[in-house]
């Protein structure tokens, strides 16, 4: 499968287990999908501004902490440079990405 132009490359295997281990097997989305994940407080573990969604009640992706990273940048990625996304947050985070890059090449940067 050919993934979308601008869409991260995904993660599988060995990788993602340890992605997901090092996030506690939660997204680690802290705003970067456009949206402000307020803490509950409801466990010991949670972190202020992170988002709430965990594995296994969510299916987590490995993907870039950076979601402009391209497909060559994402296979590229160091392990450190990975984070755990839930799909909503990764879905977000790449849409404001590419609306920002829109922005840019009207801007005549790109
Ligand atoms: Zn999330
Ligand atoms: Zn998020």
């Amino acid at each position: 499968m050919i993934a979308p132009v601008g869409y991260p490359q995904l993660v599988k295997g060995r990788t993602w287990l340890v992605v997901l281990g090092n996030a506690n097997y939660r997204c680690q989305c802290t705003g970067e999908c456009g949206q402000t994940h307020t803490s509950t407080g409801s466990t010991t573990t949670s972190i202020s501004g992170r988002c709430v969604h965990e594995a296994p009640g969510r299916q987590l992706v490995a993907a870039p902490a950076d979601p402009a990273a391209t497909t060559v940048t994402a296979s590229r990625a160091h392990i450190d440079e990975l984070h755990a996304w839930c799909p909503s947050c990764l879905d977000g985070a790449i849409r404001k990405t590419l609306a920002a890059g829109r922005q840019l090449v009207e801007l005549g940067v790109a």
